[in-house]
């Protein structure tokens, strides 16, 4: 029976989100936000602290340690549990102040720095599940930065078992904690062949028992307008207006389907993100998902029809067409190792929960590790509300998120 304690890891979570640690998606240097460092030292202290002398940061802020095997077997795969540092930009991360409200009674819960935030259960139902238990908020200017600081919390306070409970048989065990996830730069500088783990788990999801082995495949697509101008004075006839066209083709796409606001579960869509110009030319951006990779270049066809049918009533206009890859389903890869998805099911069941299999509608680092090989699903640590000011997590499910980390641990010990 491995037991870990929610108020123990409550304490640790809380000493992680008070530092600031919000990436910048307008910064190029990597780190983004030199602030994201202050965790990573942090980190680093602490694991040495548990005894785990293999542990080291960079000049990028990531954070790399090894829990060495204390098993006589010589094949275990080498697995790595990883989370991210940063915070989103989204909503601010200074001086967040943790509230632990240590047995929620079910009522609603009143930020206390600003009163019109207000957790109640009628708009989190999920908070029902913690009546009796604890549930930590930030203190109503601020998100809590549970995305991702309760998998960071996890990892840690699973790592300091193993290093507790010697009788607890695994393999190497690798640590990576990440900056500039949020701004999808995550993966940009961590190097694999240092980190040398053949199989991966991210702790950046949800619900307690949710296991995410699927994200969509996402692609760029910019589409460029080119007018003809000439002074508007003396125009009639021959000026072509590009930002009229680029309105005309917003016009055109579909109203009732194939957008993020008319789409759920394994739907894919396109979503204009952007739109710039000026009369002579215009470009508009999309982001364009979808889990099948068939599909999404279908999306593009379908996209690309539809602007060439508008650019055509403009006589003298030209369109250009481009699409940029941004990362791919990592489905396509672990379908290969299908073991790596399925000790993780196995472990959650083992803490004692019911497995949640889940489809991401976005991508995590583990999309991009699962094609820098190292296969790389996603578990749960219970978050909730991210990216905001309501943002909350139950202290009972992080402790569950750290149980479910020794167990894979022992999981993959035993079948090697
Ligand atoms: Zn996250």
């Amino acid at each position: 029976m491995i037991q870990i304690s929610p108020d123990t890891i409550a304490d640790r979570f809380m000493r992680y989100v008070r530092i600031d640690t919000q990436s910048d998606p307008n910064s190029n240097a990597h780190p983004t936000t030199e602030k994201q460092k202050d965790l990573s030292k942090l980190l680093l202290k602490e694991l040495y602290g548990m005894g785990i002398t293999n542990a080291s940061t960079d000049e990028y802020g990531y954070v790399y340690a090894t829990i060495p095997s204390n098993s006589d077997k010589k094949n275990i795969p080498t697995i790595c549990f990883c989370a991210h540092v940063d915070t989103a930009p989204d909503c601010s991360g200074y001086n967040v102040k943790p509230i632990h409200h240590r047995y929620y009674d079910g009522s609603d819960i009143v930020l206390p720095d600003d009163t019109t935030q207000v957790l109640s259960v009628s708009k989190s139902p999920y908070l029902k599940e913690h009546i009796g238990h604890g549930v930590i908020t930030a203190s109503g200017l601020t998100l809590l930065g549970a995305d991702d600081k309760s998998g960071v919390a996890a990892i840690m306070e699973a790592a300091m078992y193993l290093m507790q409970y010697p009788n607890v048989k695994h393999g190497d065990i690798k640590i990576l904690f990440t900056p500039d996830e949020e701004v999808g730069k995550g993966t940009a500088k961590a190097d694999m062949q240092k980190l040398g783990a053949a199989f991966g788990y991210t702790l950046d999801g949800g619900e307690a028992g949710s296991l995410e082995d699927e994200t969509f495949s996402a692609d760029g697509a910019t589409i460029t307008i080119n007018g003809v101008i000439t002074h508007p004075g003396y125009a009639k006839d021959k000026l072509v207006n590009a930002l009229k066209i680029a309105g005309a083709v917003l016009d055109a796409l579909p109203k009732n389907e194939w957008s993020p606001e008319t789409t759920e579960k394994m739907q894919g869509f396109v979503h204009p993100v952007a739109v710039n110009g000026i009369a002579e030319k215009a470009t508009i951006q999309f982001i364009v998902r979808d889990f099948d990779d068939a599909q999404l270049q279908q999306h593009h066809n379908r996209l690309k029809a539809i602007a060439e049918a508008v650019v055509a009533k403009f006589p003298g206009a030209t369109l250009e067409y481009k699409a940029q890859e941004q990362y791919r389903n990592m489905k396509n890869v672990l379908s290969n190792y299908p073991h790596v998805a399925g000790y993780a099911a196995e472990a959650i069941q083992r803490a004692g929960l019911t497995v949640k299999k889940e489809s991401i509608r976005g991508g995590t680092d583990g999309s991009r590790f699962s094609y820098m090989g190292m296969p790389c699903p996603n578990i749960f640590t219970g978050m909730q509300n991210i990216h905001s000011k309501l943002e909350w997590i139950g202290t009972k499910d992080m402790a569950k998120a750290a149980e479910t980390i020794v167990h894979l641990a022992m999981i993959w010990e035993e079948r090697s």
